[in-house]
């Protein structure tokens, strides 16, 4: 079967060649794992989502969910059953938790490995099991020991599935305006009121429950965000032997028709209708929204990894599709000697496109698994080191989360344009990858909401500790690139545009401290972008001096004849040198273009300050 999702080799590269990702097993939090093990995973992984995810997704597409309004019931596509249950019997959900909690405690940067082979079959199959993990976490880390033997292991399982529920028609990216309320019972519980909307799996008939995470403000309490607390709402009550039990007051009345994500029901829910909705309060009455953003901040970093996915696989399909279509003669024939047709792949054109993309979706690949090591470098160590991990996640969870949806968004706009008039029709993945792609940049926390997150708290309230860090670390990088000659150019281009935006960052907390914040305000996105161009400017760096020794040993030049039958021999050869070219190509010319977006950060906002909202159209 053709396995188009995500390039293995270059999984390998990032895990193995860059974060050695093997050394954590020295650790005794994954003593008990290996390399092998990790290989062994990985290779599940990829034929689970290669023979069961992938031929399911244009079905689950065309079928969509169904709703039934006398029923209050969701079906889910009749083709994703069959899969759910392999992958609940994968025990994959829980498979980097803890063994107290039934988990396999595999380090979190291979379970993202895992995670972006599961996105890239299966998009919205997936997202419902992601969430049934983050609503287990909420019960462990929040939980009392009955609602963790009631919810969180039948969770963690897959038995059940579970929901996060925030939005409401009047609360979108400003949650802490939450009016579902909770109204405490006389036995401890809560009776829970209101509508949420948009919810993500929130009615379907995959599991014979449901759990619902909902915000909610206990009557009395404050408005804002600080009058809110969360709640566990199941669908069915639970019986005392754990089976579900009598139907709550929770029902489900219509789903969105939407642009994609036709797998995944977004759901209205009516918490209540019947005064009889049983709620379980969660943690801390007042701190729900710090509680739920537990949840939030493990899902954002998962809405990156959808990106990273969904452009990982339109990427390798346009490479399939390139390396098949024939169309027009080559340009580089000798004149006259032009001949038959050929792959558009040897375009120049169509390889500009097929290299940008490449470029994109490796350097946030590599991105996205550093993140998530440093998370494992949070587990595994203390004191300083503890510290610098976590800030760094912190610092660059947003950057993860809107830079690579993104890009997801122009990498699937551009696998269509490598397909043509094809890949605007529905015979070829294109089109759907770029419907389904375009939430990401929307739910958990627009793409707009991550920007103002970084400046705001990751940067200023930080006092740019974790940027300084950040900072350090590219600046070794930039160090150790500057000791192999051939590649000095571009350890001195990701310099210069690393300067520039220390300086922009020094220029942006000026503007703060002298009252500028609207200002600030207006340049978080273009500088969240620059600071993502620059993310993966370092990244590539990184990689293009593991990559170029390697490509010199193995072939013993960079250029000529010599390697051209060396690519043309050996897979590693070709590997190593693509990602020598791929380096190359974005730092020396990709990523160039941002010192002009810097230069747009240097210049005032005067007109998108002061256009008025009578200007904006006549
Ligand atoms: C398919 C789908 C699935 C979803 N799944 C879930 C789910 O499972 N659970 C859940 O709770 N919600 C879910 N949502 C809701 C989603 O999280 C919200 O749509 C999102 O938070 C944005 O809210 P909104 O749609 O009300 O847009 P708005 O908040 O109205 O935002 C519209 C635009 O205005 C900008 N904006 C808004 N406020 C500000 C501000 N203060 N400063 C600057 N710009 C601002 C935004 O960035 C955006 O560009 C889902 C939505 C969809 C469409």
């Amino acid at each position: 079967m053709l396995d188009l999702l995500v390039d293995e080799r270059d999984q390998a590269f990032v895990l193995y060649e860059m974060l050695k990702i093997d050394k954590l097993c020295d650790s005794p939090l994954f003593a008990q794992h290996s390399k092998d093990l990790f290989d062994m995973v990985l290779n599940e992984a990829r034929k689970f989502a290669v023979a069961e995810l992938a031929p399911i997704a244009s079905e689950a597409d065309r079928q969509g969910c169904s709703y039934d309004p006398d029923k209050h019931s969701v079906k889910a596509p009749e083709c994703y059953h069959s899969p759910y249950k392999i992958f609940r019997e994968g025990e994959w959900i829980a498979m980097c938790d803890s063994a107290d909690v039934g988990g396999q405690g595999f380090p979190l940067c291979l379970g993202t490995a895992v995670s972006e082979l599961f996105y890239a079959g299966s998009f919205c199959l997936y997202g419902a099991a992601e969430l049934t993990h983050g609503a287990a976490k909420l019960i462990e880390v929040f939980g009392d020991n009955g609602q963790k033997e009631q919810f969180m292991k039948k969770l963690y399982s897959g038995e059940w599935m579970g929901t996060m529920c925030l939005t409401e028609s009047n609360a979108g990216s400003d949650v802490g305006a939450v009016k579902t309320k909770a109204v405490q019972n006389n036995d401890g519980t809560y009776s829970i009121s209101g509508t949420k909307i948009f919810i993500s799996a929130g009615e379907h008939d995959l599991v014979e429950n449901i759990v619902h995470m909902v915000l909610a403000r206990v009557e009395g309490d404050p408005v804002g965000s600080k009058g809110i607390s969360l709640f566990i709402v199941p669908k069915n009550l639970v019986n005392d032997d754990g089976t579900p039990g009598e139907r709550n007051d929770v029902f489900c009345t219509g789903i969105e028709h939407k642009m994609g994500i036709h797998g995944l029901s977004t759901a209205t829910l009516n918490f209540g209708d019947n005064g009889k909705c049983t709620g379980y309060l969660l943690g801390k009455q007042g701190r729900g929204l710090m509680e739920m953003f537990h949840m939030m901040n493990e899902q954002r970093l998962l809405v990156g990894i959808e990106g990273l996915a969904i452009s990982s696989t339109a990427y390798l399909n346009a490479v399939e599709y390139t390396k098949t279509r024939i169309q027009g003669a080559s340009v580089s024939a000798t004149p006259g000697q032009e001949g038959a047709s050929v792959p558009i792949i040897q375009h120049p054109d169509v390889k500009r496109m097929l290299l940008w993309m490449k470029a994109y979706v490796e350097g946030c690949r590599a991105l996205t698994y550093f993140t998530s090591f440093c998370i494992d470098n949070t587990y595994i160590s203390d004191g300083k080191e503890k510290k610098k991990s976590q800030g760094l996640v912190d610092l660059l969870i947003p950057v993860v989360k809107a830079y690579n949806t993104d890009r997801s968004w122009e990498i699937t706009g551009t696998a269509i344009q490598c397909a043509g008039g094809y890949g605007y029709c529905s015979d070829y993945p294109f089109e759907r990858l770029a419907r389904d792609c375009k939430i990401t940049s929307i739910f958990e926390g627009t793409n707009g909401i991550q920007a103002m997150d970084l400046v705001f708290r990751k940067l200023a309230r930080d006092k740019l500790v974790a940027f300084g860090e950040l900072i350090s670390r590219i600046t070794k990088t930039i160090e150790e690139a500057k000791k192999i000659e051939a590649i000095v150019q571009y350890a001195n281009t990701v310099q210069m545009v690393k300067d520039q935006l220390v300086e922009i960052v020094g220029y942006l907390m000026s503007m703060l401290k002298n009252g500028k914040m609207v200002d600030v305000y207006a340049k978080a996105t273009p500088f969240l972008e620059v600071m993502g161009d620059l993310a993966l400017g370092w990244m590539h760096l990184w990689q293009l001096s593991l990559s170029y020794p390697k490509l010199i040993d193995l072939v013993g030049v960079a250029s000529g004849e010599e390697l051209d039958q060396m690519i043309d021999e050996s897979k590693e050869a070709a590997f190593y040198h693509g990602k020598v070219l791929t380096a190359r190509y974005y730092i020396g010319s990709v990523l160039k273009r941002s010192f002009g977006k810097i230069e747009q950060l240097r210049s005032d906002e005067f007109p998108v300050l002061n256009i008025s909202d009578a200007s904006f159209a006549s």
